[in-house]
């Protein structure tokens, strides 16, 4: 049965009236209330409903309270019995999560509901709501201008061990012979095995001598494994109930990546071990997660890309809003996450105009999609820079990418164009006697000089001369404060170390860890702006509360005040001229 409280009916009675004014100081200025006002009545609760029957089984917890308990679990790094915890005993997060009274209806969950309900959002998909509608909230609240952004990406580990690769085939090969047992112990499964071979990877003693391996036995070591794989491989090969374990997928995917078979001097099969250079990095890390990937730089494990508002007025800092979360595996290249980085903002209302990025985005093909779309990339080009003072970019153009002069002036006597290059033929006499030569980028042929270029090759000489320019270094330099945003992500969520594994559980945790980040800063955004202008942030009282609802009645009330006051100013001391007027109107 599903059960849900109507968070955007403001309360008659002011539910913080108990607290003392500092107390109630700090609450008001947390995340809370932004939480409970803004966000709670937002979050997708009729995406969440479907899945609970309306009329049977036992109560929900409130759905728009356990959505928050998702959130701000995630946004504090707590594990499942510390956010029961809050949840159970912290009046900062009933406040947040509008939970009225002490009921344990209402303030308790179990881990195992707070499990529940993490499963059903991470196996459907239902986590990036949570951080698609408040993210559009908070931007609509600050007035954010999305017109220039940046991205980046974040190395992630999640919650598995770093294997090299002896531990990866004892480990992937212990798995299943667990599994094995488990599930296939007659003489048609576990029992086809030879005994001494189960017992090398299930018996503790001796399994330790695969950790004390040494370097100069690596190669010998990993040649005996990979001849067990292969018996175990082949032993179960014709075995359909054994082939559609996921233990014996893993299984034939280590053995895919890491061996190779050939033709031996008997007539059977060998096996060989694939040299560490031919492994590639989307192979399998670890058999607990199946999806993480290899980075050369990094490490094992996920990358987050993130992309977030930032604003070039110095003097007003603006809010920088994350608008763009997606978890891939840490083999993928950054490359990749940009136009769909631009796809998102879009489909989410926060486009921008321009894209600051690093190098790893800045490819010519990026380029040109991004200005389809009309988003201008400002990112360095990939590559070596090509030799010399001159480059393509010091010759004019015709609007058909036909040179129309050269840095002195010269015209080229033939151009020509095959496929995709062009070729401007300069005459021998000018060249050669040209003071530029050494610097230019023409070449000596048998008809006179040459420059050979294609489009691509002029766009990105184009791109390299605007690097060069102080426009470019004005706007590049705001890119570097996305580092700090993966700073602030990381002390404040714990991002980088993650208690889960799995793709789904990673994307889980990043993006509502960013979502949290968007939260915490809007927060900071609203208090620096409210300093010093008492409006939202006052004390009221249940009654001012009432009126709060409603801007015109709080000021008529304010002005029906301000009238009485003049009404007792010549009254002598100890009367109600001493009684002062707060900016709501309380007295
Ligand atoms: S070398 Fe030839 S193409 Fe190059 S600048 Fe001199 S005249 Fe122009």
């Amino acid at each position: 049965m599903i059960r849900t409280k109507d968070h955007k009916t403001l309360n008659m009675f002011d539910s913080l009236d108990h607290l003392g004014p500092r107390r109630r100081q700090l609450l008001e200025q947390s995340w809370a209330p932004v939480f409970r006002k803004e966000i709670l009545p937002e979050l997708p609760v009729e995406q969440v409903a479907p899945f609970y029957s309306e009329q049977n089984g036992a109560p929900t917890k409130e759905l728009y309270a356990m959505l928050g308990l998702m959130l701000a679990q995630q946004t504090f790094d707590l594990t499942d019995k510390e956010a029961v915890r809050q949840f159970a005993f912290n009046f900062e997060w009933h406040h947040a999560l509008g939970i009225g009274d002490d009921s344990d209806q209402s303030a308790y969950v179990s881990e195992k509901t707070l499990w529940n309900m993490r499963r059903l959002l991470t196996e459907h998909d239902l986590y990036q709501a949570m951080f698609e509608i408040p993210t559009k909230k908070l931007a609509e609240l600050c007035g954010v201008d999305p017109s220039l952004q940046r991205l980046d990406s974040v190395h992630v580990f999640s919650n598995m061990r770093h294997l090299g690769r002896i531990g990866l085939f004892v480990r992937t090969i212990k798995k299943f012979l667990h599994n094995l047992k488990r599930q296939c112990p007659g003489s048609s499964g576990f029992g086809k095995l030879e005994k001494e071979l189960s017992e090398r990877y299930l018996h503790k003693q001796k399994t330790s001598a695969f950790s004390m391996v040494k370097p100069s036995e690596t190669t010998k070591t990993l040649q005996a494994l990979a001849e067990d794989l292969l018996v175990i491989v082949r032993c179960f090969k014709e075995d359909a109930k054994v082939n559609s374990m996921s233990s014996y997928k893993l299984l034939m995917r280590l053995f895919e990546e890491q061996c190779v078979t050939e033709n031996g001097e008997d007539g059977g099969e060998r096996i060989q071990v694939r040299p560490n250079k031919e492994i590639a990095s989307d192979s399998l890390q670890n058999p607990s997660d199946p999806d993480a990937g290899y980075d050369g730089h990094k490490g094992q494990g996920y990358q987050v890309q993130i992309a977030e508002t930032c604003s070039t007025a110095e003097e007003e800092p603006a809010l920088s809003l994350i608008t763009h979360v997606a978890v891939e595996s840490a083999n993928k290249h950054d490359c990749g996450a940009l136009i769909p980085a631009l796809e998102r903002a879009q489909k989410l209302g926060l486009a921008p105009e321009k894209i600051l990025a690093d190098t790893a985005y800045g490819s010519d093909d990026n380029h040109q999609k991004a200005q389809e779309q009309g988003v201008g990339l400002i990112a360095p080009v990939p590559g070596k820079e090509p030799g010399g003072e001159l480059s393509l970019a010091d010759f004019s153009f015709s609007e058909h990418e036909k040179v129309s002069a050269c840095p002195q002036g010269q015209v080229p006597f033939k151009q020509s164009l095959n496929k995709t290059t062009r070729t401007a033929l300069f005459a021998r006499s000018t060249c050669a006697t040209c003071s530029k030569r050494s610097q230019c980028p023409v070449l000596e042929g048998k008809r006179g000089y040459r420059l050979r270029y294609d489009g691509k090759q002029l766009r990105n000489a184009r791109r390299r001369a605007f690097e060069a320019t102080p426009l470019f270094m004005e706007l590049y330099r705001f890119r570097a404060g996305v580092e700090a945003t993966m700073s602030q992500y990381d002390r404040k969520t714990g991002v980088k170390h993650l208690r889960v594994r799995g793709f789904k559980n990673v994307a889980f945790c990043a993006t509502l860890k960013a979502a949290g980040i968007n939260l915490l800063r809007a927060t900071a955004f609203i208090n620096r702006k409210d300093s010093g202008a008492p409006g939202a942030n006052t004390p009221t009282g249940a009654w001012i509360h009432l009126f709060q609802a409603n801007g015109g009645l709080i000021r008529q009330f304010q002005a029906l005040c301000s009238w009485i006051l003049e009404q007792f100013r010549d009254f002598p001391a100890g009367t109600p001229q001493h009684l002062s007027l707060s900016a709501n109107g309380a007295v």
